[in-house]
């Protein structure tokens, strides 16, 4: 996603926010009294654990890149077929929409993404990824689930094994859908211009979750309201006009004009915008000119814009535009070419607050109130977001998936753990995959609880 840059800063401000944890597990301070149904959530997993952990383990080691995820789909559509959904696949490209219909009741959506990473795996895993593929460049590249979608596929089979054997205690209508291509900003798009909301039950909830690198397993954290930001990627040609490099005042030089215009850029986020109001501009790719002794004709740049509020989106992509524009005018040189890709645009993602309170009570029932964190907003992206701009209350959680042994031994090398999309990055799979099927099968059952 257009998180792969700022999943850093997302786990970095989880992380702040940690009081010292106390891993789950025997002697935990479960509490589950007002949740009656964990009992029986709890024996589902302890029956489905070896064979989730073996699914885990399959789709970590047959990673597949955004909007190619073929095997994967035919795999979660496989999953929800057996246990009596109403499965169509090829929903935006290889989406899965599955639906149980069981009576009278709301419609609750539950969402994984599928997509693995341009990432060759470094983690020396028995189960490591050693696939290999080439990118949209051609270029030879390693492919890893480095983001832990196949952490979130697996907890979403587990949620519909175990929603699907405890049919007679909910009633109402779950959509199950398993989004291609989350890393790249266009799956959720994908799905929803495909009728994902039309063609089947439009739902009154929708419900994700996301492994977290940097949270002991055991804890979850989230945000009632804004959770995510806006995301924006931004291209800019710059354009001069070529020559020898013995001679600049023949050409109009794009490098100088680009350091320039990033230079300037800086402006907008320390002088133009309200600083209550968060905003990150960032070039993150440049490249112009090919030889020492020649002035180049363009020079690309990639950029990335993260704001909070829409309005703020509105002034700093105008500001962005105004601003080389500005610059090449001053340089004499042609006007740039400036294009937001809108395809790639996620809006912020904003807990609906009712559903997140509600949820989240419940949560703190089930793991204990200290393993429950309430966070800001930060300001990486995903495109869950796009769910809640369609109307449709939202609720997006993550889940912490590190040992508390691999944590302790950090902290003692005073290292930083390897973050999301890092080639080290590993979840430990028995106890992610528990947190994430309880909590996810608790939240849909307390919306659909039978009365
Ligand atoms: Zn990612
Ligand atoms: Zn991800």
């Amino acid at each position: 996603m257009i998180w792969h840059r700022f999943r850093i800063m997302t786990i970095a401000a989880i992380c702040l926010m940690l009081p010292p944890f106390c891993p789950r597990g025997e002697g935990g301070d479960q509490k589950g009294a007002s949740a009656k149904y964990v009992p029986q959530i709890e024996k589902k997993i302890q029956e489905e654990l070896g064979s989730l952990e073996t699914l885990y383990k399959h789709l970590h080691t047959h990673p597949e890149l955004s909007f190619e995820e073929e095997q994967s789909a035919a795999r979660m559509a496989k999953e929800l077929q057996s246990l009596g959904f109403e499965v169509t696949t090829k929903v935006g490209v290889h989406g899965v929409v599955g639906v149980l219909k069981n009576g009278p009741g709301p419609t609750v959506l539950v969402r994984t993404d599928m997509d693995a990473l341009p990432v060759t795996e470094a983690t020396g895993l028995p189960y490591a990824s050693k696939v290999r593929t080439r990118d949209k460049e051609g270029k030879e590249v390693g492919v890893m689930h480095a983001c832990g979608h196949d952490m979130h596929m697996t907890c979403w089979v587990g949620t519909a094994r175990a929603l699907a054997s405890l049919k007679n205690n909910w009633q109402g209508t779950l959509v199950f859908i398993a989004q291609p291509a989350e890393e790249v900003g266009g799956g959720a798009r994908r799905m929803l211009q495909d009728g994902l909301f039309k063609r089947f039950p439009r739902p009154d909830y929708c419900l994700g979750l996301h492994c977290d690198s940097r949270l002991p397993h055991g804890h979850i954290a989230y945000a009632e309201g804004l959770l995510l930001a806006n995301v924006d990627t931004v291209d800019i040609t710059v354009r001069g006009k070529g020559g020898h490099g013995s001679a600049p005042h023949t050409t109009i030089d794009p490098i100088v004009l680009a350091a320039r215009i990033i230079l300037d850029l800086q402006t907008l986020v320390s002088r133009e915008n309200n600083p209550a109001d968060p905003a990150v501009v960032t070039v993150g790719s440049i490249h112009g000119g090919t030889k020492h002794n020649i002035i180049g004709a363009e020079v690309k740049l990639q950029l990335t814009v993260r704001t909070l509020k829409d309005e703020v989106r509105q002034h700093i992509l105008e500001g962005i535009a105004r601003i080389a524009k500005a610059a090449a005018l001053g340089a004499r040189a042609p006007e740039p070419i400036i294009h937001v890709d809108l395809d790639d645009y996620t809006p912020a993602v904003y807990n609906n607050p009712p559903l997140a309170k509600k949820t989240t009570t419940l949560f703190r029932e089930l793991l204990g109130a200290d393993k429950v964190h309430e966070i800001g907003p930060v300001m990486g992206g995903e495109d869950f977001g796009l769910y809640g701009r369609e109307g449709v209350p939202i609720f997006f959680y993550f889940v912490g998936t590190t040992s508390p042994e691999r944590f302790a031994q950090a902290k003692k090398d005073g290292v930083q753990l390897p973050s999301l999309h890092s080639d080290l990055y590993y979840p430990i799979p028995e106890p992610s995959i528990r947190t994430g099927v309880l909590t996810m099968t608790s939240a849909v059952l307390n919306l659909l609880e039978k009365k």
